[in-house]
């Protein structure tokens, strides 16, 4: 279902017929799918309409905390399977109950993953269903009121981080300013960027852009890439501010 050249004059984001692919494109409604951008990097969910329906719940206003929560942990669960994919796998075989043999495979190296504090943490209970007791590190970073420029105020993470597979968890990348000190944390206790696996609900092209020069080796995985960002650098259309509508709205 590649994004149509029909464009919304609106929001000069793609728009295309969404919905099985039984129905004929007059029978769809047109939804606003996302922007695509041609960093190598980048893996963009596939705009299904189950993934625009989701999405369409969470960036509603008028969408209460617990309904915000339930789609929201729904559309993480996505990226968490689709980040698994990054990961390398070895050959595996084995025997099945009728004595045959399945030529299969199964994931290799360590992993752990790592939230940016608070919004990331919402991301956390996705990694463990798929994950059974996964390490998780967390990182704390906010912006310095006085420069403006993002602080580290917080870390603690495994041990052992370089020798794993890291996901990074944060739902909105944004300019991505906390992100990439985050990566750059990591970076510092040994791990390479090509052993990072960035997830996040929600990117600007900004932001995108930003990783994608910082760091090409970097896999992030996104269910969508917005329009843009506001004055303010919120994400628009965007869902508002995550961890508030996650946490305390
Ligand atoms: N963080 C959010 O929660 N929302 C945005 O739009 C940008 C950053």
């Amino acid at each position: 279902m590649a994004p149509s050249e029909d464009t919304n004059e609106l929001d000069r984001a793609p728009s295309q017929g969404v919905g099985p692919e039984y129905m004929s494109s007059t029978e769809k409604p047109t939804a606003t799918v996302s922007t695509q951008v041609s960093h190598a990097n980048i893996t963009i969910l596939p705009q299904t309409p189950q993934l625009i329906a989701l999405l369409t719940m969470i960036r509603d206003k008028n969408t209460n905390r617990a309904d915000f929560i339930f789609h929201s942990n729904r559309i993480i669960r996505l990226l968490v399977e689709e980040g698994l994919n990054h990961l390398p796998v070895r050959e595996h075989i084995v025997t099945t109950p009728v004595g045959k043999t399945y030529n299969g495979v199964r994931f290799e190296g360590k992993i752990c993953g790592v939230s940016i504090m608070r919004a990331g943490e919402a991301m956390e209970q996705a990694l463990r269903e798929c994950c059974r007791s996964v390490r998780i590190g967390k990182i704390l970073i906010q912006r310095d009121e006085e420069t403006s420029q993002p602080r580290l105020f917080y870390d603690k993470l495994p041990e052992d981080i370089a020798d794993r597979w890291v996901l990074l968890l944060d739902p909105m990348l944004a300019t991505g300013g906390s992100a990439l000190m985050a990566v750059d944390v990591l970076r510092s206790k040994g791990v390479p960027e090509e052993r990072i696996c960035f997830l996040n609900l929600i990117a600007s092209p900004e932001g995108a852009a930003n990783f994608a020069k910082k760091f090409p080796k970097l896999r992030v995985v996104t269910a969508f890439v917005d329009k843009g960002l506001d004055e303010k650098n919120y994400i628009v259309p965007g869902l508002g501010d995550f961890g508030d509508r996650f946490y305390t709205l």
